[in-house]
């Protein structure tokens, strides 16, 4: 382990990916707009196009803004390599993609992100690839959903929707045994959240639109990569074309910068408000990994080192006129599909309407809440006001 590894993770997060002596000083590495790059020489062109000289042939790959985003990212996971694209699913579709061919069988969890599943069912099917669904909490039973032609298997944990923890060590263990790769979207967690590469996963994907840009105004993918599928994943981000923009890769860096310290603040508000909502007459259960004695606290304890403001409530059965007017009178948590912002949201959520190997069942209507960096006595009264208005 070097020096530069024992680092505390807010220190990494401030220093990784900057070369200052590069850009005349500056702090940030600046947005370098740039398609067309200039030689000097037919000699230097064609040592450029050999991939000889340190350069850049082409602004498609290898600007500076994307390239020093591409590297914090994959050192502060654990990674070999990472690779940037325009949004988180596009980091998803290009990693599933690089690493199948027709005849492949891909086994994902029934609790993925919903656009995953439609990716994997149009997209993934018309190539002659297989897909079926697993139980998230499989663990080490996900031995009886494998294949002979297995390749990948994909998790997401804890889910975004209806937050399952999965037993990564586990799944990683029994797919390995096969030949198969582990590909995780890893968007909750972050690389400050959970160390992937250290639980087993080959492959992981973030959808750096949500806590890594951190401000609800970028959409960025990051795909970071063990040594062993960087090559695969490399080439079809080079066949493509769909490197990230140095504009988005700014801004993402940017919000890489104050990662660590925005998720201590928004998973403390988070564990607050999830206190606070488990002890009111109207919430059934709160489901946030994070909070003592809720679903999934146990691995979440044993395998994570730390977590988010994104969370689940189940609340006591209630008419949907009522929740809806809870929902619309909010002051501070606005509704929109999205999270990881410094701003709080809430929507109604149905998982069950998009599973096909387990059943989502709960008593009640299901709200997913995204803890801002507003004061959590502020939410909380934001909360209470949309809880008298779901009593009537
Ligand atoms: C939002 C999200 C994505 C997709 O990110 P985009 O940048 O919006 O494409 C992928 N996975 C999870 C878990 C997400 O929440």
């Amino acid at each position: 382990m070097s020096e530069e590894r024992e680092r505390k993770p807010d220190t990494e997060v401030a220093h990784l990916g900057r070369n200052p002596r590069r850009h005349l000083g500056a702090v940030n590495t600046p947005v370098y707009r740039a398609s067309t790059i200039l030689f000097d020489s037919v000699a230097e062109l064609e040592a450029a196009a050999r991939g000889e000289s340190p350069g850049v042939t082409y602004g498609l790959h290898g600007l500076p803004t994307v390239t020093d985003l591409q590297e914090a990212i994959a050192e502060l996971e654990g990674g070999h390599a990472a690779l940037a694209v325009p949004s988180g699913l596009a980091a998803i579709t290009l990693a599933l993609l690089a690493v199948t061919r027709a005849g492949d069988h891909v086994l994902v969890t029934d609790s993925v992100y919903g656009p995953t599943r439609r990716f994997c069912d149009h997209e993934l099917a018309r190539f002659g690839i297989e897909v079926s669904y697993y139980d998230p909490l499989a663990g080490e039973a996900i031995e009886s959903d494998m294949r002979t032609n297995t390749r990948v298997v994909f998790v997401e944990s804890p889910g975004s929707l209806s937050f399952e923890v999965q037993d990564v060590p586990a799944i990683a263990a029994a797919a390995h045994r096969q030949g198969a790769l582990v590909l995780m979207d890893n968007t909750w967690g972050t690389p400050l959240g959970f160390p992937s590469f250290a639980r087993g996963v080959d492959l992981s994907v973030h959808a750096a639109t949500k806590y890594i840009g951190g401000h609800s105004d970028v959409l960025n993918g990051l795909i970071v990569c063990n040594e062993a599928t960087y090559p695969l994943v490399w080439r079809l981000w080079t066949d493509m074309g769909v490197s990230a923009s140095s504009d988005d890769c700014f801004l993402a860096l940017r919000g890489l910068r104050t990662l660590a310290v925005r998720l201590q603040r928004h998973t403390r508000s988070a564990l607050a408000i999830a206190q606070w909502l488990r002890g009111r007459a109207e919430v059934d259960e709160v489901i946030f990994p994070a909070l003592p004695g809720s679903r999934g606290h146990a691995l979440w304890k044993r395998d994570f080192t730390g977590a988010c403001g994104l969370f689940g409530v189940i609340l006591t059965p209630a008419e949907k006129a009522r929740v809806d007017a809870m929902l619309d009178g909010m002051r501070l948590f606005k509704m929109g599909w999205s999270w990881g912002g410094f701003e709080s949201l809430i929507i109604p959520a149905y998982p069950e309407r998009i599973r096909t190997a387990t059943r989502w069942s709960a008593g009640g209507p299901y709200l997913r809440l995204h803890v801002g960096l507003e004061h959590p006595d502020d939410l909380i009264s934001d909360i209470d006001e949309g809880l008298g208005r779901l009593r009537g």
